[in-house]
């Protein structure tokens, strides 16, 4: 009688543990991949324009961190940027590493100067940043002392996780960047570039698009309520 007890029991824990992996399998099958398209040290004239006009044209969102002394001159296409449905985010001011990277209060002043240009075209506060040359560079890894200072800015930091390479190499082929843009993460901030530099940049973005449509990904901009992406270097 114990013996057949037991193995009643064994039976039913079986069927438990099958119900819970058939669950897991739906539950991962149903999961949404979603890609953030991002571009990087606009606005600059045409380049950024003919990326406007491929976003608008595949009906896809995406965010731009701009360089505020870039901005001069080009309140047009920030607010094509607002009004075509995009997010705009901060780049600092001068894009100047070694300003930039010299002192928090320094790094701090160039976002919060560019988010007043920006908010003075656009009627928007932006709270998104991105680091010039990312969290960790050549002359600066994150420390915990700027997050701290940022966040208590109401600041939000977004790195990326794929990199199509064309910021550190703006005139490699189209093919290049297709190539590594590829990713089958489950979320994905992809970097990419719309600078006057960035002209391979524009001719990769429809394919780098289909690409990812046919991967079934959600594309979506980036807002304050995303979670952010960085990291600390050892
Ligand atoms: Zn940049």
């Amino acid at each position: 009688m114990k013996i057949k007890f037991r193995n009643y029991i064994s039976s039913f824990l079986f069927i438990i543990l099958l119900l819970n992996s058939l669950e897991i399998t739906t539950y991962c099958m149903d999961e949404e991949k979603v890609i953030y398209l991002t571009f990087d040290d606009g606005p600059a004239g045409k380049v950024t324009t003919d990326i406007l006009d491929i976003l608008k044209k595949e009906d896809v969102p995406a965010t731009f961190f701009l360089i505020g002394d870039q901005i001069k001159g080009q309140n047009e296409l920030l607010l094509r940027m607002k009004n075509e449905g995009h997010s705009i985010g901060l780049h600092s001011m001068s894009h100047n590493r070694n300003n930039l990277y010299s002192a928090n209060e320094r790094f701090l002043k160039e976002m919060l100067d560019a988010q007043n240009i920006i908010k003075e075209i656009t009627g928007e506060t932006s709270n998104i940043l991105r680091f010039p040359f990312g969290c960790n560079n050549n002359s600066y890894h994150l420390k915990p002392e700027l997050v701290e200072l940022l966040h208590e800015n109401n600041l939000k930091i977004y790195d990326w996780n794929v990199d199509t390479t064309d910021g550190a190499n703006n005139t490699a082929s189209p093919s290049t960047y297709i190539r590594k843009c590829k990713s089958d993460e489950n979320e994905i901030i992809l970097l990419m570039h719309c600078g006057y530099l960035n002209k391979n940049s524009v001719k990769a973005l429809p394919d780098i698009i289909k690409l990812y449509k046919d991967k079934g990904y959600t594309f979506k901009k980036i807002n304050d309520t995303t979670k952010e992406l960085y990291h600390y270097i050892k």
